[in-house]
């Protein structure tokens, strides 16, 4: 239990913390800037999905906070109320006719969209990723219910093909990496070419940058958990 407190629990904590605090101060910040784009969240989305040939791609209001993404199944891109909100930039009391779209919201709209065209690509972390969710989906449910069952129970078995299960969790949190840096990269790239550059651009990349370390928090702690268990099942030997 101690180490499980030292070497998993607080870590994991602290990177997560680390990582949530960050894309809310860094998202804050930037989305106080005005991107200099003369349009509002949905019709941004639009304008970038028909750019990149996505015109089949629908768009959907969801509520929430930074809960911005695109459903390969459904090929729906779901722009959160927050960014929406956000699009009707609201300067110290200066409210402006036009509808201004901030830098943080242009960012991760301009992400999603980068999600939509990488589905439309069928690039192959993308589809690698998307072949691992049933897996990841047991992997995170009841997978560690498996692995201390089986531990208390002292069948070892049982443990074992939880802890398979929790690998494919594990699993689809570092393929999720590549995924969502690409998409960041495609971002900058169609928010560059809608003329955010400099400051603007520097804003867009802090953003995604914070968001990437969120995923890359997720993939560490996943992998902690994961060598616990299996030192619990392979290591313990009192
Ligand atoms: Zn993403």
């Amino acid at each position: 239990m101690i180490l499980y407190i030292l070497v998993v629990l607080i870590p994991t904590l602290a990177i997560t913390g680390w990582a949530a605090w960050r894309v809310k101060s860094t998202y804050a910040k930037w989305s106080k800037v005005d991107s200099g784009i003369n349009m509002d969240a949905f019709d941004f989305a639009r304008r970038l999905l028909d750019k990149q040939g996505l015109s089949h791609v629908r768009i959907e209001p969801t509520p929430g906070t930074l809960t911005d993404h695109y459903d390969p199944r459904g090929k729906i891109l779901r722009v959160s109320t927050q960014v929406a909100d956000a699009s009707a930039l609201s300067t110290a009391g200066v409210t402006t006719s036009a509808p201004r779209l901030s830098v943080a919201a242009a960012a991760v709209i301009a992400h999603e969209v980068g999600h939509a065209l990488q589905d439309e690509r069928k690039e192959p972390m993308m589809a690698l990723r998307q072949a691992i969710v049933p897996a990841a989906q047991f992997g995170s449910g009841i997978a560690p219910w498996l692995i201390i069952a089986g531990v208390f129970l002292q069948v070892t078995g049982l443990a074992i093909v939880g802890l398979i299960g929790f690998g494919a969790a594990v699993l689809f949190t570092f393929a999720t990496l590549p995924v969502e840096i690409g998409a960041s990269g495609k971002a900058l790239a169609f928010v560059n070419g809608l003329g955010m550059v400099g400051d603007k651009q520097t804003g867009a990349r802090d953003v995604l940058k914070a968001a990437a370390w969120t995923y890359v928090a997720g993939a560490l702690t996943a992998l902690l958990t994961f060598l616990y268990y299996a030192w619990l099942i392979f290591g313990r030997r009192d």
